[in-house]
């Protein structure tokens, strides 16, 4: 299939989201790679879901800059694409006499990168506004600019609005070859298509490299994988701010994290080579043992689900962002932490450069907004019978722990999830306590109704990963006999 386009992202993570969205404010043909079967499923779904205060990275640095930008354009771009920031702040624990002297330096730091309201705080002043930190911490610094968010939701509501603002998404098509003319990007090509175009932007994440090579200006990045531990609802507010210890050479230190969706979560750790997603017992025990000096009441006999991403860091330590040796090819790449909170930021930074380089932009005179989608487990009783009596699946309950309806699945289909992974990250199915040892087989049925396809070839994230086999046909159809209604 041959196309032509202004402009192509590789890689449908939140930076490559947040610039088709940026881009679709514009009168341009745009086209999104993606190499999996849905978006943000690179570390943009496996991270610690802060979007940051700027008190970390030197002044100078990208990291510095578009982290405050970013954390300053969410305020607006969250609420409007319908996404719940929630607005913790953080909290940096010198947890000794001698840290203390970091935590100024933190504060001049964050100063210098335009954060406003900083507060250094006594030990006092610490406990009074987290009492279950450890009583033998030393002080604290506040940042009110810190919040926490789903990322996954951040994600999918880029890639959502930017599609309905006419960017075209094509998944399960990773890109293998770019056709260079003169030096000067002409044509991307993957298995099925080939895309004509004279600006490319690589925000693969951590094949960034590997896709730059395609273009010949390859590059190495460090995996740095980092493991976390979600814990239970019923502990979700221990804290209220997001804890921080000092930082590491290496990383932001492992943190107490009230997540968007009320849950707490604890890590993460900073494996320097490791690529792979896998949690392991070292890093469990890393976690719970650093977390519980800093917060003794947390116990990992709360946990209920564990993951891990991977950062990929740059030689610089810093975001590689703009064009290369290869004419009409840029980098949104080295996206490491704080890139989530960056995202917005770069696609801006990025949209300047692409328009400095050639590429013509005209406003669009509108834009059509995206449409929220209904949670049932937010609405009031009134509305739940409301939506009930228009359409009985908005009281069948899919997901008890998540209270997930019938509705919502169907919804996330309409909208483009077609794997399991598609509709928990969209809807939350399956994230609550029982990790969906009740819903699966429920909602694999009700994809395979929607889409029109056998249960057989129902998969969690993708071809090559089905998850029934022939045999667990006569346990879909048993599970019938236990449905929940509100
Ligand atoms: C443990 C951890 C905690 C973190 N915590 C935070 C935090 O709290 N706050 C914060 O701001 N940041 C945080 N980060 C960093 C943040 O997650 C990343 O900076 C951000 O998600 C990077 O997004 P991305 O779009 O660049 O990459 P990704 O999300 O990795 O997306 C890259 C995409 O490219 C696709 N791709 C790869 N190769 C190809 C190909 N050949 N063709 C087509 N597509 C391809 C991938 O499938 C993927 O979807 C954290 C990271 C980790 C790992």
């Amino acid at each position: 299939m041959d196309r032509k386009c202004d402009v192509v992202i590789i890689g449908a993570g939140i930076v490559g989201c947040a610039l088709a969205y940026e881009l679709a404010q514009y009168q341009l043909s745009v086209a999104v790679l993606e190499k999996e079967a849905d978006v943000g499923w690179g570390a943009s779904k496996a991270n610690s879901g802060i979007i940051h205060a700027s008190v970390h990275a030197e002044p100078q640095t990208l990291k510095a800059k578009l982290c405050r930008e970013g954390n300053e354009l969410y305020k607006e771009l969250a609420p409007k694409l319908g996404v719940e920031l929630r607005k913790t702040g953080m909290l940096m624990v010198a947890q000794s006499e001698q840290q203390l002297k970091s935590l100024e330096e933190a504060k001049k730091r964050g100063r210098a990168n335009g954060e406003v309201g900083l507060q250094l705080l006594s030990r006092e002043e610490l406990l009074a506004k987290e009492p279950a930190l450890s009583p033998a911490v030393a002080g604290g610094l506040f940042a009110p600019s810190a919040c926490t968010i789903a990322p996954y939701k951040m994600t999918v509501a880029l890639f959502e609005a930017a599609q309905t603002n006419g960017v075209k998404f094509y998944f399960q098509e990773p890109v293998k070859e770019f056709v260079l003319e003169n030096g000067q990007i002409a044509a991307v090509k993957t298995v099925n298509l080939t895309i004509s175009t004279r600006f490319v932007v690589d925000a693969a994440g951590l094949a960034a490299g590997e896709v730059a090579e395609l273009a010949g200006c390859g590059f190495q990045l460090l995996p740095r994988a980092g493991e976390e531990y979600i814990l239970d609802k019923k502990v979700g507010d221990i804290v209220s701010h997001v804890i921080f210890p000092l930082p590491t050479p290496t990383s932001k230190g492992i943190l107490a994290i009230p997540t968007a969706d009320h849950n707490l979560m604890v890590g993460p750790t900073a494996s320097d080579g490791v690529a792979n997603t896998h949690t392991t017992p070292e890093g469990k025990q890393q976690v719970f043992s650093f977390i519980k000096k800093l917060i003794p009441s947390i116990s990992e006999r709360n946990v209920i689900a564990s993951f891990a991403g991977v950062r990929p860091v740059s030689e610089t330590d810093d975001f590689l962002i703009g064009p290369t040796s290869c004419t009409g090819f840029f980098l949104a790449a080295g996206m490491q932490s704080p890139g989530l909170t960056a995202a917005p930021a770069v696609a801006k930074m990025l949209t300047g450069m692409l328009a400095e380089a050639g590429l013509k932009l005209v406003k669009k005179e509108q834009l059509l907004p995206r449409s929220k989608p209904l949670e049932f487990r937010e609405l009031s009783r009134q509305r739940r019978e409301e939506l009930i009596r228009q359409d009985p699946a908005w009281g069948r309950i899919i997901c008890r722990c998540e209270e997930v309806t019938e509705a919502e699945i169907v919804e996330a289909i309409r909208r483009g999830a077609t794997t399991l992974d598609g509709i928990k990250f969209r809807t939350r199915l399956g994230m609550g306590r029982c990790q969906g040892g009740f819903c699966t087989p429920r909602v694999m049925k009700i994809i395979a109704r929607e889409l029109g396809i056998p249960l057989t070839a129902i998969n969690k994230r993708g071809t090559g990963t089905e998850v029934a086999p022939l045999e667990s046909k006569q346990l879909l159809a048993e599970e019938d006999k236990d449905e929940l209604f509100f």
